[in-house]
């Protein structure tokens, strides 16, 4: 840990905090996320085992790297070591407001977290937490990577309802198959993504509520009430059907007015109630809204 000069906390995350640090040795400016590592209950924490496992195998541009993991003498605390980058797409969008609008950055920005994405499932990797807050941004030249795998899961065929106490992604960006702890996988991932795409979009979360309940109301508001015909496993969710006000769903390109009509379409297809109709991030990544994505 010597070699590491804390400078700053940047962050805190659910599980640590992060603190922007200088390496001695290499001259580069990092970002290391404090740990505590043994619980006196249950040892070392899932989490951070997930997180290091995970990280460890993934090596992708739009992939926060992990450069080291530093252990610090005497106490219970590891370092995960990543490379630095200035902002996440939260503080992002709030501090830089114009530029964050910029239909072009919008649209490479989705790319990128896509490429990522598409990378992560394609070793079956599902992320389960995507949120601005866990994009970070290199403001200069304008890359955006994934970050955060604490909650990330190793996924070989759909998992099965989570065990109990297990944390779930953020509310606001939840699939609306993790609300019942059905069976889910890689699709929840995209549901997300759609979220942010939005969120980009408008500057303010595409679904605000404080409870689950509170959110599957605006779910339903915004894209109807599901049927069997469109969610064959609909009726899992059979509690939730009583909550909300029958709406026909919303016009999306009203929803982004901003947004131009193959971002809508796009957008439309992240959020698909069924899983399976779901559009990929492979899929997406080859989608027309991309077609004019040249250089910067
Ligand atoms: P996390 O626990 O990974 O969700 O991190 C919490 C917050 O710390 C993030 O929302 C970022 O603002 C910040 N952060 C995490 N990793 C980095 C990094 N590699 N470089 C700069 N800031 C980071």
């Amino acid at each position: 840990m010597e070699k590491y000069e804390i400078l700053e906390n940047i962050g805190v995350g659910t599980f640590a905090s992060v603190y922007k640090a200088y390496n001695r040795e290499t001259n580069e400016t990092v970002a290391l996320k404090g740990l505590h590592v043994f619980d006196k209950f249950e040892g070392v924490a899932g989490s951070i085992i997930r997180e290091i496992s995970l990280l460890r195998e993934m090596k992708h541009s739009n992939i926060v790297r992990l450069l080291d993991v530093a252990v610090e003498s005497g106490t219970n605390k590891v370092f995960l070591v990543f490379e630095y980058m200035d902002v996440d797409l939260k503080d992002f969008m709030d501090t830089r407001s114009e530029t964050a609008k910029d239909p072009h950055l919008i649209k490479r920005f989705l790319h990128q977290i896509l490429s990522g994405l598409a990378y992560c499932h394609s070793y079956k990797i599902v992320h389960r937490d995507l949120k601005p807050q866990n994009l970070l941004i290199n403001s200069s030249e304008k890359i955006l990577k994934l970050a955060d795998f604490g909650s990330a899961r190793p996924v070989g065929v759909p998992l099965n309802k989570y065990t109990e106490g297990d944390e779930i992604a953020t509310p606001a960006y939840m699939a609306p198959e993790l609300f019942n702890y059905l069976k889910y996988s890689t699709e929840v991932d995209m549901w997300s993504v759609g979220c942010i795409f939005a969120e980009m979009c408008n500057h303010e979360p595409l679904f605000c509520a404080s409870d689950e309940f509170g959110l599957i109301d605006k779910i339903f508001s915004l894209l109807g009430i599901p049927d069997k015909q469109i969610w064959p496993e609909v009726t899992e969710h059979c509690q939730f059907l009583g909550i909300a006000e029958n709406s026909p769903p919303k016009n999306l390109a009203e929803v982004v007015p901003d947004l131009e009509p193959a971002g809508v379409d796009l957008l439309s297809k992240m959020l698909r109630y069924n899983p399976r109709e779901r559009i990929t991030a492979f899929d997406a990544l080859n989608h027309p809204y991309f077609a004019g994505l040249g250089g910067p």
